[in-house]
């Protein structure tokens, strides 16, 4: 951690302390102490009725960790991915839907200065994926998506970073934050989902060899996984093991 970055969090410490709390989605005043529940401990930053609102994945897609009911557990994927490619991404994990007060919550996380969120989510996320995939490989490390230098830089930390510190401590293993951007991508919100692959391929390159490792990449959110596909091609090319990924929410 850089002098900067120890200034910052001091900063951030101190305001936290005057101001009143308020809820990381809508931001209502919370309780002075809400109580969070045992393993959802980022449920403690928001007020009741989001925390209501937050809808966790039960059962899912092993491929795109899309939600889906029970009864279609005997189908290897779901309908939305069974006939697409996958590239090197050999299964996704995801915490909770993207929508409602989840949303919100990431909305604030990357550009409302709620990024203390990052690390209680990365902990859920974390044991979601011991839940889904049993213990992990004891050389499985955790490599979060990385972000260009100058975004990074202009918001003064990467989220999926924050995020994979908390996955990497709920497996005992360790972050890897091996990718680099080598260029800048459009959001990719305004390209067609069968365009977005063409946008990111190549946009990642990793910083060291895998040796053979399998990587958990992890991101906040996943739509259309073209991010991780181009993140998992990266880190294959550079001798990883098979690549899982862990989101959030999608
Ligand atoms: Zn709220
Ligand atoms: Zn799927």
């Amino acid at each position: 951690m850089s002098a900067l970055d120890l200034a910052r969090d001091l900063a951030t410490g101190l305001l936290s302390l005057l101001a009143p709390r308020t809820c990381a989605a809508c931001l209502a005043a919370l309780p002075p102490r809400a109580a969070a529940p045992p393993g959802r401990e980022w449920a403690a930053l928001l007020c009741p009725p989001c925390r209501r609102g937050v809808e966790p994945i039960g059962p899912a897609c092993p491929a795109c960790g899309a939600p889906r009911p029970p009864f279609s557990d005997a189908v290897p994927r779901c309908g939305a991915c069974r006939d697409r490619p996958r590239g090197e991404v050999a299964g996704t994990v995801a915490l909770l839907r993207y929508r409602g007060p989840t949303r919100r919550l990431l909305h604030r996380v990357k550009y409302g200065g709620r990024d203390g969120a990052c690390e209680p989510l990365g902990l859920a996320l974390g044991r979601r994926v011991t839940a889904a995939l049993g213990p992990p490989d004891p050389a499985l490390v955790v490599v979060p998506v990385p972000l260009h230098l100058l975004r990074r830089w202009a918001r003064g930390f990467n989220q999926a970073e924050r995020m994979a510190e908390g996955v990497a401590e709920a497996l005992g293993r360790p972050l890897w934050p091996c990718l680099a951007r080598r260029r800048r991508t459009p959001a990719l919100f305004g390209v067609r989902r069968e365009a977005r692959d063409a946008v990111v391929a190549g946009a990642f390159r990793a910083r060291r060899d895998l040796g053979g490792r399998p990587a958990l990449l992890v991101d906040d959110i996943r739509t259309s996984g073209a991010t991780l596909r181009a993140a998992a091609a990266a880190l294959v090319a550079a001798g990883a093991g098979p690549v899982v990924a862990a989101v959030v929410a999608r």
